[in-house]
Order: C-alpha cells, then sequence, then structure tokens
C-alpha cells in the first residue's frame, strides 16, 4: 500500500424527501446564489423544492449552466456573486453544475486572472466560497469530491482543477430525483462511474486488497444495476438509491487511497469532448478498452485478476482471459447503448491528429499511472478505436 491524506469532509444527506433538511446547514443570514443548468431543474420542480428549504434567506439564482460547464458562462456568475457579495453557493444540477459551482466558489474569492486557477490545476486556490449541492445525476461523484472540469469554449480547452477548498460542505442525495433523467443520461453515469472506479484499480498490485475488493464490489454493483436502472416505465428506488450512492463511492477518494492512478482514459477523453462535443462517458467508452489493450503488459497482474473477479473468467490462456475481460468490458458499455468506436461518431483519422495536437498543447505527454503514455502511445490508443 502507498502512503495517503485521505480528507473528506462533505456531509451526506441520503434519501427521498432530503431536501427539506438543508436548513441547519445553510447560514441563517447567508447570502446565497442558487446555480443550475438548462432547465431541468426548475421544469421538475427540484429548485422550487430548494428554494422552499431555504426559507426566508436572501437567494439570487443563476441558471444557464451548460453540460462541460464552460468559463465563458461561469464568468458572468463569478461576476453576479461579486456584486450581489454573495457568501453560500447552493449547486442543483449534474456534474456540470457542481463543477462549475466549484470554479465559482474558487474564483469569487480569487485574486488576479481566474483562467489561471485552471492553467494551474486549481493548485494556486487558497480559499473559496462554501457550497452545498443537490445532485440530480449520478455520476461524476463531484458530489462528494473536491474537483471540476471547466471548458474554454474559445480555445476549445477542457481541464481538470482540484482543491481541499472544493469539496462541497454538503450535499443532497435523493433517489427520486434521478426518475426524470433520460434513460441516455443514466447510461452516461453507469460508465463514468465503472470507468472512474477503473482508473482507481486497473494499475498495478500495491498490495491493497481491501481497496481492490472495495473497487470490484463497486464495478460489479454497476453491472447488476445497469438492466434495471436503464428500464423505461416507473423506476425502482432501490435500484437508484444504490446506483446514486455507488457512483458517488467510485470517486470520493476512498478507493483511491494508497493505490496508484491512471486517468489517461479521462485525459484523451475529455479532448474529444472539447473538440467535438461527444458527452463524457461516451469518450470514455471510446477510449478505456483501447488503454487496456495498449497497456495489457504494464496491467497484466491487475486485468487478470478484474478478469477473474469481475467477470468470472477463468478458462483460457492468460492473452485469452485478458483478450475476453476486454471485450466484456466494451460489450458493457455496448449494452447500455453506447458504443465503443469513433466511427460511431463519424471521426476518423483527423480527429486522431487533432485529439494528439490538443493533448500535446495541454502537456498531457506522459499519462497513465506509470507516466508512461506519450503522444504517440496516445495515437495508437485512438487509432485502435476508429
Ligand atoms: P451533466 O452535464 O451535469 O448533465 C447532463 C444533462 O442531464 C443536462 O442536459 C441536464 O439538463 C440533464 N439533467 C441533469 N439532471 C437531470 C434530471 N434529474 N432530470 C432530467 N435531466 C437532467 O452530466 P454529468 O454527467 O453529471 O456531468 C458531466 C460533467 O462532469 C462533464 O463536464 C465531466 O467532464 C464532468 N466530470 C466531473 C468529475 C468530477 O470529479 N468532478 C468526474 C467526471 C466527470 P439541465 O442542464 O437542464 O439540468
Ligand atoms: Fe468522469
Amino acid at each position: 500500500m502507498l502512503n495517503f491524506n485521505f480528507y473528506n469532509p462533505t456531509r451526506i444527506l441520503f434519501g427521498a424527501g432530503k431536501i427539506a433538511e438543508i436548513g441547519p446547514f445553510v447560514p441563517q443570514d447567508a447570502r446565497v446564489l442558487v446555480l443550475y443548468g438548462g432547465g431541468s431543474a426548475r421544469s421538475t420542480g427540484t429548485l422550487a423544492e430548494v428554494l422552499a428549504a431555504l426559507g426566508e434567506r436572501t437567494v439570487f439564482e443563476f441558471g444557464g449552466i451548460e453540460p462541460n460547464p464552460s468559463y465563458e458562462t461561469l464568468s458572468r456568475a463569478v461576476d453576479l456573486a461579486r456584486a450581489e457579495r454573495i457568501d453560500f453557493l447552493l449547486a442543483v444540477g449534474g456534474g456540470s453544475v457542481l463543477d462549475g459551482s466549484k470554479f465559482v466558489a474558487a474564483a469569487v474569492p480569487f485574486e488576479g486572472d481566474t483562467w489561471s486557477i485552471l492553467e494551474k490545476r486549481g493548485s494556486n486556490i487558497a480559499r473559496a466560497l462554501p457550497m452545498g449541492a443537490v445532485l440530480t445525476l449520478p455520476a461524476t461523484g463531484s458530489e462528494m469530491n473536491n474537483g471540476g472540469v471547466v471548458t474554454r469554449k474559445a480555445t476549445h480547452a477542457k481541464l481538470s482543477f482540484s482543491s481541499p477548498h472544493c469539496f462541497p460542505r454538503f450535499s443532497v442525495l435523493d433517489p427520486t430525483k434521478t426518475y426524470t433523467l433520460p434513460v441516455r443520461q443514466i447510461a452516461n453515469g453507469l460508465v463514468d462511474a465503472f470507468v472512474h472506479t477503473m482508473e482507481q484499480y486497473l494499475t498495478y498490485p500495491v498490495n491493497a486488497p481491501a481497496q481492490d475488493r472495495f473497487a470490484e464490489g463497486l464495478l460489479q454493483t454497476l453491472v447488476e444495476l445497469a438492466p434495471r436502472a436503464m428500464q423505461e416505465g416507473e423506476p425502482d428506488y432501490d435500484n437508484r438509491a444504490n446506483l446514486m450512492w455507488t457512483a458517488t463511492l467510485a470517486l470520493n477518494g476512498l478507493i483511491g487511497a494508497g493505490v496508484p492512478q491512471d486517468w489517461a482514459t479521462h485525459m484523451i477523453g475529455h479532448e474529444l469532448t472539447a473538440l467535438y462535443g461527444i458527452d463524457h462517458a461516451r469518450t470514455l467508452a471510446i477510449v478505456l478498452p483501447q488503454v487496456m489493450q495498449a497497456r495489457r503488459e504494464a496491467k497484466r497482474e491487475k486485468l487478470l485478476q478484474y478478469a477473474a473477479r469481475v467477470w468470472q473468467i477463468t478458462e483460457g490462456s492468460d492473452d485469452e482471459r485478458i483478450d475476453a475481460a476486454i471485450a466484456r468490458t466494451a460489450q458493457f458499455f455496448e449494452s447500455v447503448g453506447i458504443p465503443t468506436r469513433l466511427s460511431a461518431y463519424q471521426l476518423g483519422g483527423e480527429a486522431v491528429d487533432a485529439v494528439v495536437k490538443a493533448l500535446t498543447e495541454h502537456g498531457m505527454v506522459k499519462l497513465g499511472e506509470q507516466r508512461a503514455i506519450t503522444p504517440e502511445i496516445s495515437r495508437a490508443i485512438l487509432e485502435a478505436a476508429l
């Protein structure tokens, strides 16, 4: 096991009706900015519930945070928060609204050019406004971690940041809030949470069996939950509750403590979203199977363990079992309607060139747990995904 510092101060209010209980966690005299996305928070009634729970507090609203939140939009929220002397943020939505709100929280008290927060990946954040969250889409884990991803539309740069100042103070996880999600977003959430787990699991062994078994448990749970979660019609409360909590556990720091972490799939995927607007999780489904292939020697031991423990693959030679495990992974993504090839998005060799160029420009030239994925290897990964 590697050394680690584990810190997670986010309070979780979990269950149906929990929005009504946020009162004690927002100061009574706070000037609150409620941030939300393109309209689902309003049309589903969640926004009204949140406003009711805030009672007599002074509340401002900022709507219109788009999927893959843009620096341009968030900068308008920063201006509003500064002008109105906001001192508490409440994010209502999916990962995009939560990530965007974390950026606003850090940017409001920041002196100087707020884009440098992204350029320096958050290392220059010295303080942030306190924030809470009401999650409506299980996927990213943003509700219980300190990271975010922001896109500068003008330059197609999608960059991540993190800071110990950016944990939400609290997050409400009400599984009934997921009932209005289109199946496309349920599928995205299943795949994003699966890949978060893989980024922290499928590396090399460091003798951390509890971490391995936590990760294997989350992966198997996602596979088990998927068919019911994807069904049209009346949602199943327990299925959604378990999906919500599994996605949170996949990226709240717990399974990543004391183990190597990869994140190459996410870094390559971010460029695909920034350049072509493909949903975050859909980029991961394209990249991960080919990262597994390209790094099969370095990841050999964990690939064999993954094959046996997550997919019960026990027949055949080592290489056959690894091939079968990679195939099962891709099949799982396809089973929830998510393609695993660039050609599904009408992208070819030019896209590969563009992504490799963007990775290089963003300094993503030594990716993965061994820092071994050079732009040439990223190119091979993307070419294999054509
Ligand atoms: P999202 O971009 O927040 O939301 C996707 C869509 O779902 C939006 O159109 C939104 O509509 C809709 N939606 C959300 N909740 C809904 C509900 N209850 N009912 C109906 N529609 C609903 O999706 P996401 O996958 O959660 O977030 C993706 C972003 O998170 C990406 O930028 C990704 O890079 C980032 N990310 C962050 C982390 C992290 O650790 N912080 C990890 C992985 C990914 P409205 O806009 O109308 O609300
Ligand atoms: Fe992700």
